[in-house]
């Protein structure tokens, strides 16, 4: 059977499993298994596909098919124009969080500005490296809970030759060893679903991806809150912090920001018009 041919047929059972772009999906997992850019992909519709090739992309389409997130399946995820390693133990980088990262370059437009910033909850390491790939002078600790996610940290630091600018601490959000005023941006996408709001997330998300990177106890905001003391502990005057939370959360993080010290936090909306990400200043001595 030709690639062609076979993008045809898995790109309908896919559509068939409810699975989102479907058609595109297929030529991932193909070109994915048969080490393709997207351009050759497109242009090797005719090539003729082996009985183990077929086997091959079978057993991924399977697992698609089944519900598995598609960044599982491939390994890689892109963000913000760079590729990603992600495992089931890091949260799969999503579109609206560039949101956090358009929003601190354009707040610290200088590119030859140097900078030391904290990412918290930093999972597979997306934003903090891709702040320090676009800032070559600045510097930054990419903090998490999770082993196996530092490990996947690292790994994307190493691939982006960003490991001597970007270190990986294992560390609790609640307690995080951050020097007093040493910082002058703190970055987080923490959990922030609250534990009722299970019925909203998507069951992909639920069945594939850690809860720990999703839920946070006080209706969402409990670790939003330890970003904010965090931050209030650790910004240099003057400093910045960049949050990501739910759509229904901004007014309960700008009020987090204000009992923290923060003047005037502001929030903005995501490319869907939901408010995605609050700032605010650490008030100037
Ligand atoms: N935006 C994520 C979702 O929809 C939640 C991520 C988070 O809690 N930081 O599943």
């Amino acid at each position: 059977m030709r690639l062609g041919e076979y993008l045809a047929l898995a790109g309908r059972r896919l559509q068939k499993a409810g699975a989102d772009s479907p058609r595109l999906c297929a030529q991932v997992l193909a070109e994915n298994l048969l080490g393709l850019s997207r351009l050759e992909c497109v242009l090797a519709t005719r090539r003729e596909l082996d009985s183990r090739e077929i086997a091959a992309l079978d057993a991924l389409v399977d697992r698609r098919a089944a519900g598995e997130p598609l960044a599982h399946i491939t390994g890689h995820k892109e963000f913000y124009g760079l590729d990603f390693l992600v495992t089931p133990q890091t949260l799969i980088p999503r579109p609206e969080t560039e949101l956090l990262v358009d929003t601190a370059l354009e707040l610290l437009p200088d590119p030859q500005g140097e900078l030391r910033f904290a990412d918290l909850g930093a999972g597979c390491g997306c934003i903090g490296l891709a702040l320090a790939r676009c800032r070559p002078r600045w510097r930054g600790l990419a903090l998490d809970l999770s082993a196996e996610a530092l490990t996947v940290t690292l790994a994307n630091a190493q691939r982006l030759e960003l490991a001597h600018r970007v270190r990986p601490v294992r560390a609790d959000l609640f307690a995080p060893p951050l020097r007093p005023a040493s910082l002058d941006l703190v970055v987080s996408n923490p959990p922030y679903v609250a534990p009722g709001e299970r019925s909203r997330v998507m069951a992909e998300v639920l069945r594939f991806e850690p809860h720990t990177a999703l839920f946070s106890p006080q209706n969402g905001l409990a670790h939003l809150d330890a970003a904010t003391q965090a931050a209030t502990r650790s910004l240099r005057p003057g400093g910045l912090l960049l949050l990501e939370h739910g759509d229904r959360q901004g007014e309960a993080v700008r009020g987090l920001l204000v009992q923290a010290g923060f003047a005037a936090p502001q929030t903005r909306r995501d490319l869907a018009g939901l408010e995605r990400c609050t700032l605010g200043r650490k008030a100037a001595l």
